[in-house]
């Protein structure tokens, strides 16, 4: 069976954690879309490592992790990251990369820095990994699956008519040198020595580990909002973050995914730019993200300070509606535990009308926050693995953001290892 680990809000929810300790009782993880943009942090008995394009499965020996045809392989940073965690001690994982997955090029990161640049204040914020570009390449057909470095005549052929739209671009648009084709063709013949012993029909693979009862965790980057259909575009990554994505990005058909854990953190951030309507900001903006996830809320892949807000039922709620949730892992709550009292986001104020509904774009960047605020618990609950041991405000803060949410909270996580996990009967699992 299929479950996919996947996230409700703007991404760093903590599924490198969720799926970390779910990739215990599972065979296959695999990533099905985004690239290096975005990471994940995973603390276990090797370490702390920020993963970018390894599945979060990579630290067992009974795993495969399989990158997913959806996914924008960077073959330097996958095959860096391989060697850093093997560094540390992690045995080999086995690796698994999709024939038809596409290859970030080296342009695309290129193109990504020039393109925020010119644009200046207008900017998206992007982390410059070549993300916006590489899925723009991919839909105009001009993207270069993996496959393909296995036709080389082929292969000079495509490069050569792709880099005269490219270096047209580079010369007029950018005023930056041009890319030579030699040049570019020995990079890829350098990526297909790399990536040789591990492609494989990754859909094909798939359909015969289901037949054989295989477990199979999809393993999604960001979360609902920065879905490029359902998210705040325009301020959204370039792939879609939703697990209905996992069938494609993948290639498994849709009815096999029977659980998809959508994880939620225990309050909001977000990095890069658009709206955040519970956003919060000085002092207590300051406080919350030092405490935040495991020794402070920083970018794993640029270290740049995450924008920090209060829970948001209505962005949450919308979430996991997209999601097709059948549970919700409400993550980092241990955080929490410092506040004497806990504001939460229960309504959008728009044009003097409250709404519970996630509004479109224009509509939600004119949105003001309605709160409401609940007594904190003031102590620290990590270490708990009961739920009737935690607090008696903590029980209530889940248990008031369960009903506002309306989709079961069957997983607590509080702290960032495996073990830190509390399982919980919730009266909405059907
Ligand atoms: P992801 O991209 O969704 O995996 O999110 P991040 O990598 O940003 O993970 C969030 C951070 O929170 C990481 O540093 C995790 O180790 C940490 N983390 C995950 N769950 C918990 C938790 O329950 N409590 C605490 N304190 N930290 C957590």
């Amino acid at each position: 069976m299929v479950k996919a680990v996947v996230g409700a809000n703007w991404g760093d929810e903590g599924k490198g954690k969720i799926t970390d300790m779910l990739a215990e009782h599972a065979d296959i993880i695999v990533r099905f879309q985004g690239g290096a943009n975005a990471g994940h942090t995973i603390k276990n008995k090797y370490g702390k490592f920020a993963l970018h394009t390894l599945p979060s499965g990579a630290f067992y020996d009974h795993t495969t992790s399989v990158i997913g045809n959806g996914v924008a392989l960077n073959i330097p940073i996958l095959f860096k990251e391989l060697k850093e965690i093997t560094e540390k001690g992690v045995p080999m994982p086995k690796i698994l990369i999709s024939d038809r997955a596409q290859m970030v090029m080296p342009y695309h990161i290129l193109f990504d820095e020039y393109e925020e640049e010119r644009l200046g204040k207008a900017s998206f914020g992007s982390t410059k990994s070549g993300i916006a570009p590489f899925y723009s390449d991919k839909y105009a057909k001009i993207g270069f699956q993996v496959n393909e470095l296995y036709d080389e005549e082929r292969l000079k052929e495509k490069i050569n008519r792709v880099l005269a739209q490219k270096n047209i671009l580079l010369e007029h648009l950018y005023h930056k040198p041009a890319i030579d084709a030699d040049e570019l063709f020995n990079t890829l013949m350098e990526y297909k020595k790399v990536v040789d012993p591990y492609v494989c029909d990754v859909s094909a693979f798939l359909d015969k580990a289901l037949k054989e009862g295989k477990t199979v965790l999809l393993e999604g980057q960001l979360g609902t909002l920065k879905d490029t259909d359902h998210g705040i575009y325009p301020m959204v990554t370039s792939s879609n973050t939703l697990a209905a994505y996992g069938a494609v990005g993948a290639g498994v058909p849709p009815y096999e995914i029977k659980e998809i854990i959508t994880v939620c953190k225990a309050y909001s951030s977000a990095v890069g730019a658009g709206a955040f309507v519970s956003e919060i900001f000085g002092d207590e903006a300051d406080e919350l993200r030092r405490r935040g996830g495991d020794g402070g809320e920083f970018g794993a892949t640029t270290g740049r300070p995450r924008r920090m807000g209060w829970f948001d039922c209505v962005a949450s709620k919308y979430g996991c509606r997209l999601q097709g949730t059948t549970d919700v892992a409400f993550t980092v709550l241990d955080v929490l535990g410092y506040l004497k009292e806990i504001p939460v986001c229960v309504g959008y104020e728009i044009d003097g009308d409250v709404t519970t509904d996630f509004p479109v774009t224009y509509k939600l960047e004119k949105a003001k926050p309605v709160l409401k605020t609940l007594p904190g618990w003031e102590t620290d609950i990590t270490g708990i693995r009961k739920y009737e041991e935690l607090p008696e405000n903590c029980r209530k803060y889940i248990e008031f953001i369960e009903q506002e949410i309306g989709y079961p909270i069957t997983m607590v996580s509080n702290g960032p290892a495996r073990e830190d996990i509390i399982y919980r009967e919730s009266p909405l699992k059907k």
